[in-house]
């Protein structure tokens, strides 16, 4: 065995053991190699763009809605250390994000799909669900081991081929399945965090049921391709309910569906 193959394999190896981490709410652990303060620098950077692209939105209801529901749902995801800030950017796409470091904006253009505060807060709350999991984190910790064990079967056997049937191989196996994992894992988490913070989980049920029927519209076409919906993905969150009912009955404030969108309707 040639040293410098020794050399990335022990490294290899010390990585998988070393980067572990428990995700928040649900426990799984999770390969992390990179850092919060790293991950939070970028959120800052590209939401600081975002904000310089679109518009804060004047609409009273929106910012009303999500200043509420976001300080309420932030309450409870414990000890992140993130700097929060909620926006509502003035566009037309039907997206929301939040970013590393707690940096959340919803887009007018998803508002005005949105019944109710309770479906805003399960959105947020999904997002919200990225940011404290640190998917993000997770995918570039991935992409650094798989660089790794690309310079390592390289290395070990001196083949081109070899080292694309590796690249295939962790593409279709480790990277794609990966995100329709981190999508159940976001449902479960923002599911816990409206419920705790007061809002009827229900209400997170039938917004996906309702666009999920229109996935193949433009309507939420934006948000459906950031956040694959599939009926997998709504059997799940309809398992997850009566867990998230038991929370909701117990939250200490109780605001139902919360406010009821007029969208500038009398
Ligand atoms: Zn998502």
């Amino acid at each position: 065995m040639k040293p410098t193959f020794f050399c990335f394999l022990l490294l290899f190896l010390s990585l998988l053991l070393a980067g572990c981490r428990s995700v928040p709410l649900t426990g799984r652990k999770q390969l992390m190699l990179t850092t919060s303060e790293y991950e939070n620098s970028l959120g800052l950077k590209a939401y600081t763009e975002y904000k310089a692209k679109y518009k804060p939105s004047t609409n009273a209801e929106y910012n009303k809605a999500l200043a509420r529901c976001g300080k309420a749902i932030a309450k409870f995801t414990g000890d992140t250390g993130f700097d929060w800030q909620f926006t509502v950017l003035e566009t037309d796409i039907e997206n929301a994000f939040c970013l590393p470091g707690g940096k959340v904006a919803v887009y007018s253009g998803i508002m005005k799909q949105m019944h109710n505060e309770a479906e805003l807060a399960f959105v947020v709350g999904h997002e919200i669900g990225h940011a404290i999991a640190r998917h993000g984190g997770e995918r570039m910790s991935w992409g650094y081991l798989q660089s790794l064990g690309g310079v390592l079967v390289a290395i070990g056997l001196q083949s081109d081929l070899a080292n694309d049937l590796y690249g295939m191989g962790t593409n279709f196996g480790v990277m794609l399945p990966f995100s329709r994992s981190n999508e159940a894992e976001a449902d479960y988490i923002g599911l816990c965090l409206m419920s705790y913070a007061g809002y009827d989980p229900r209400a997170a049920v039938d917004f996906w049921t309702r666009f999920s029927k229109d996935s193949q519209s433009s309507l939420l076409g934006n948000l459906m391709s950031t956040h694959p919906c599939d009926a997998d993905r709504i059997e799940a969150m309809s398992k997850s309910l009566p867990m998230a009912l038991k929370l909701y009955e117990k939250a200490s404030t109780k605001r139902g569906l919360g406010i009821v969108f007029s969208h500038g309707k009398k």
